[in-house]
């Protein structure tokens, strides 16, 4: 794809997101009511809370007509901007059970926990034995790991003279030597780093690296070993362009590793250089830390769900035990079969990639089934915007996989698959990501099961499935 017909996509892009940025998801002001399984609250059920829909639907089928379960979050609304108003809090208390996903998907739990405290009221954490993963593991698989270096930025630079400086942090560099390689390239921005990436590779992999300690760097075809000055808080290398012109940066470690209270690139006149384009994109996000919450789209996690589940169960009202293992067991076959279902469909289809234009909700579902999972979100809610860059990004990869299909998610405005679908011809089709249902859904008595059967099929015909 040419330059220009970047610039224009992202001008549209742009030009399309602001038309819509008003309605980002249906976020109610309405005051929070719970929604109660069984209206017949008996005094001897255990009154269960469930944050989300999953352990709602869970809790159902291992404890049935023991339990009173009601959905802390009213249908419709989405889950990841929710936290429950004082009023909840205060009923929260009076129920004996309170199962939630996680610290990462219900930041707020700790308040419960916390208000909670010397009451008989039993706590479930269904994360509990999940090994949960960043988004960097999410794509380490596919992306980051085929490079041997980690890091790419583009420069629009002036004939000059630049420094690039390294600092201790802690008291210490983050290695002590890093290798770094310098390409002109002849386009801008992102497709200035793609023309000379491979070239990059070759040299990172091939070459071996000429030592360099506090030195000038020249662009070339040289793969350069920065030694950093232990003695010394901060090492400088002095950049030096002879003609305007973009040049990429391939470094082994991400630049903000070695960036203390100073920006790493300036000129000589000590204004803060920023990279017109990098690779991987917003590596401010990159030490954030924050782990993946949507376990209960993997069928397999969602077995370790149930299983807190029933300890939990077990714990609140012992004389029932066989009765909630039982079911547990009984639900955990059906969850089993689901998966076994899954495996043998996406050994068939044709694509293995979902791309989405929702925020990063498979990431688990797809590292499951080996599929790859393409969202121009980065974190994992939907209330982060999305970058017009990665948008592009989307769009250029539908357009060069041939496949007809954007997914969006539910209780969000699509606008971001609308816009996709625009430029693309795309369908668009939902792809239902299980964290709340809607009114509508809730009245069909609509369950987990369900859901994830209507997904397979969606996928199939997505991803092209061939008996
Ligand atoms: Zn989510």
């Amino acid at each position: 794809m040419k330059n220009k017909k970047v610039i224009s996509l992202l001008l549209v892009v742009l030009f399309l997101l602001t038309l819509t940025a008003c309605s980002t998801g249906n976020k109610s002001n309405e005051s929070i009511s719970t929604v109660t399984a069984d209206n017949e609250v008996s005094s001897e059920k255990i009154k269960v809370i469930a944050t989300l829909f999953p352990q709602y639907d869970f809790v159902k089928e291992i404890a049935r007509d023991k339990v009173a379960v009601s959905l802390l979050l009213p249908p419709g609304v989405e889950s990841h901007s929710y936290e429950p108003p004082p009023k909840d809090i205060v009923d929260i208390k009076k129920a004996d059970m309170f199962i939630y996903t996680g610290k990462y998907m219900e930041p707020w739990a700790d308040k419960i926990i916390e208000a909670t405290k010397g009451t008989s009221i039993t706590i479930v954490d269904t994360s509990i034995g999940v090994d949960l993963m960043d988004e960097e593991d999410h794509h380490h698989d596919h992306e980051e790991g085929e490079h041997p270096f980690e890091w790419a930025g583009a420069f629009e630079l002036k004939k000059g003279k630049y420094t690039w400086s390294f600092s201790k942090l802690n008291g210490e560099y983050a290695d002590p030597e890093m290798k770094m390689l310098i390409l002109a390239s002849d386009e801008k921005g992102l497709d200035a780093i793609e023309a000379v990436e491979e070239k990059a590779e070759e040299l990172f992999d091939k070459t071996a690296a000429s030592k360099k300690i506090s030195d000038t760097l020249l662009p070339s075809e040289i793969l350069f070993n920065l030694e950093f000055d232990a003695d010394q808080d901060v090492t400088t290398f002095s950049v030096v362009i002879e003609n305007d012109g973009t040049y990429v940066f391939f470094t082994e470690h991400f630049p903000i590793e070695f960036e203390a209270d100073e920006h790493f690139f300036k000129d000589s006149k000590g204004i803060d250089v920023e990279p017109s384009a990098q690779e991987p994109e917003g590596d401010d996000d990159h030490h954030q830390g924050g782990k993946d919450p949507h376990i209960w789209l993997d069928p397999i996690f969602a077995q370790i769900m149930v299983d807190n589940i029933v300890e939990g169960l077990v714990r609140a009202d012992v004389k029932n035990e066989s009765f909630y293992r039982e079911n547990g067991e009984a639900y955990k076959k059906k969850l089993q079969a689901l998966d076994a279902t899954f495996s043998e469909t996406f050994n068939k289809t044709k694509h293995k990639t979902i791309m989405y234009g929702g925020h990063f909700a498979f990431g688990y579902f797809a590292k499951r089934y080996d599929l790859e999972h393409v969202s121009p979100y980065s974190g994992f809610a939907p209330n982060a915007e999305p970058t017009p860059q990665k948008i592009v990004e989307l769009i250029k990869a539908l357009e060069k996989s041939n496949l007809k299909t954007i997914y969006f998610e539910e209780l969000v405005d699509p606008k971001v698959a609308r816009v996709i679908s625009d430029q693309t011809g795309a369908e668009m089709v939902l792809l239902h990501g299980v964290h709340n249902i809607s009114k509508t859904e809730l009245s069909k008595g609509i369950s987990y099961l369900k859901i994830m059967e209507e997904n397979l099929e969606k996928l199939k015909l997505g991803l092209g499935y061939n008996e």
